[in-house]
């Protein structure tokens, strides 16, 4: 046409689409689940948008998607009474990746199709997922409350095409033009199949052409016009958890985080009384590839009353459980809520302290039950875990009955041994848990520090990664015993130590005085003090840090965050 624009895609798309088309060739179906995801969305962000100008919907007020296929045209087309799209929207939705993260994301994909496949199934395929299967796509919209459509057209390669164009009604087509060999998408089974698979629980219906009626002996059979839904069209979260099997929830999981893995457990509740809401929470069973990104969108979809309100609210769960998806419905929040009504909002808070107490007893149930699941977990989510530590205050002692810790009881570099296990294993006259911070399993296993402990048979943690020393500065104490670092200078041996031992301590400190203020003078202000010890059994010397100041590990920390 005449007005035709030709648009190049941003290069980032440009990647993705070159990657994603050849890394997901097996789990090509997955096209269908994101265009009536999309679809979806555009649904719920109108009844939303409805609730303020009912004008916007009244022409039309059944909101549905319906899927139609086109034989002679080689077509599958998806379309939805939604929001629909300007032609603004049509070159920034489709022309872009608005999401922050991205570069950093494509710069982790390999070659490897299977890893590949997996990242990008996190970061979200999206709408440009058709061009597994179509070699061109057109998209006609409406906005709602406009009267011009526009079309966008593209063969997924560099540019696109944005036109005027012709649709009675608000909302969007999406129009694959199925490459010849995926003409398999034309059969309406195998499309009811899919459909089937990933939809019931949207809540807006997905209608198809009803079966035609068998024909008489030797007639055409006459194609129906009779639309059909063909998903069970409820929220999946309003049903009742006897009406819901495993394989329902699972799917539910993947539609709304984007992974391709199943997760490792849910909680669905439903609360009434004084607080009505419904929550269903998952447990991934693998990180992101962005997860130690504090930064990244994180949260539950809030649903009020059963209407959408956003994705990733954060404000229902902290930081260090940002890896957690899930839904929130509340029946006492306001429709017309915003992220700053939120965040001053005492449901809030209250939905909060009841969601991240419903996912620390998930995992608690699972490290109980399932203690596999949860050594797997814990590689996965453990040093994002750990920030629970100097970050909330009011679960500290649950959450630090759910860390795991390398220790000098099994010398191995594996984080499994929970503070229970620790106690259990207490000696006798110990009170005190024993640990020691480094900046590798290596110096932390090897450190003279440990020489004492080793020869009384008393088990040391052994921690080494990055955030430990912080995170261990806030659990001074767990079930009434308190934490040491065994690099402590007045390390209190206490109990552990007997008549004996302490008269041959006291004995060596004597003898040794003179050495030890000979040591002081040479080194004069680069230390504080000079100790004679007994706590060395194979290594002359070690420095140690006195109770309340920075470790050596702590200073290399700030030093290395340039403080
Ligand atoms: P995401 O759904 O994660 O935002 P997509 O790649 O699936 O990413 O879609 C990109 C954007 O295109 C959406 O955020 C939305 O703004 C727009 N979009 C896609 N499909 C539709 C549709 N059927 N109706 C309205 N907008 C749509
Ligand atoms: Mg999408």
């Amino acid at each position: 046409t005449a007005n035709m624009e030709k648009h190049s895609f941003q290069t980032e798309v440009k990647q993705l689409l070159h990657i994603m088309v050849h890394s997901l060739y097996s789990n090509k179906e997955i096209f269908l689940r994101e265009l009536i995801s999309n679809a979806a969305d555009a649904v719920d962000k109108l009844r939303f948008k409805s609730l303020d100008d009912s004008s916007l919907i009244a022409d039309d007020p059944d909101f549905k998607i319906r899927i139609t296929t086109d034989e002679k045209a080689g077509t599958v087309t998806i379309s939805d009474n939604g929001i629909g799209m300007t032609k603004d929207d049509l070159i920034s939705n489709l022309g872009t990746i608005a999401r922050s993260g991205t570069a950093e994301f494509l710069t982790q994909l390999s070659g490897d199709q299977k890893k590949d496949a997996n990242l990008i199934g996190q970061f979200g395929v999206g709408f440009y997922s058709g061009f597994i299967v179509a070699d061109k796509m057109t998209v006609v919209s409406k906005a709602a409350g406009t009267d011009e459509a526009h079309q966008w057209v593209s063969s997924g390669e560099g540019e696109f095409e944005i036109a005027a164009a012709e649709r009675a009604t608000r909302g969007t087509d999406i129009i694959l033009h199925l490459k010849q060999e995926e003409k398999e998408f034309l059969s309406e089974w195998r499309l009811r199949s899919i459909i089937g698979k990933y939809s019931d629980h949207i809540s807006v219906p997905v209608e198809m052409l009803k079966p035609a009626e068998p024909a008489e002996e030797g007639k055409e059979p006459e194609p129906s016009t009779e639309f059909e839904a063909v998903n069970k069209a409820t929220a999946l979260w309003t049903r009742s958890k006897s009406d819901i099997s495993d394989e329902d929830y699972k799917e539910f999981y993947k539609h709304i985080s984007h992974d391709f893995a199943e997760p490792m457990t849910w909680a669905h509740n439903k609360v009434e009384g004084k607080q009505e809401y419904t929550s269903l929470l998952y447990i991934p069973k693998n990180a992101p590839y962005d997860l130690w990104n504090r930064e990244r969108s994180r949260g539950v979809k809030l649903y009020v009353q059963r209407v959408f309100i956003m994705d990733d609210a954060e404000q229902f769960l902290p930081i260090y459980l940002r890896f957690v998806r899930g839904v929130l419905d509340s029946n006492d929040l306001p429709l017309n809520v915003s992220r700053e009504i939120l965040q001053d909002s005492s449901v809030t808070q209250s939905l909060k302290n009841a969601c991240v107490k419903r996912v620390l007893s998930m995992l608690e149930k699972t490290a109980k039950n399932k203690p596999e699941d949860y050594q797997h977990f814990w590689q996965q989510f453990g040093s994002v875990m750990k920030e629970g530590l100097g970050e909330d205050f009011s679960n500290r002692e649950t959450i630090a009955g759910l860390m795991r810790f390398a220790s000098t009881h099994n010398d191995d570099q594996t984080q499994n041994v929970s503070l229970d296990d620790y106690i259990g294993r207490m000696t006798e006259g110990q009170d005190k848990i024993y640990y020691i911070t480094a900046e590798s399993f290596e110096t932390a296993k090897n450190s003279p520090h440990l020489e004492v402990f080793r020869k009384k048979g008393i088990e040391v943690l052994l921690l080494s990664d990055r955030i430990d020393e912080w995170a261990i500065s806030h659990l001074t104490d767990f079930k009434e015993k308190k934490l040491v670092s065994v690099t402590q200078g007045d390390l209190d041996l206490g109990n552990l130590e007997d008549e004996k031992e302490k008269q041959e301590r006291e004995q060596v400190e004597k003898e040794n005085q003179p050495l030890a203020e000979r040591f002081k003078e040479v080194l004069a202000e680069r230390v504080k003090e000079v100790k004679v010890t007994t706590r060395l059994t194979d290594s002359p010397a070690c420095v140690v840090s006195s109770e309340g100041e920075m470790s050596a590990q702590m200073a290399r920390l700030m030093a290395s965050a340039g403080q």
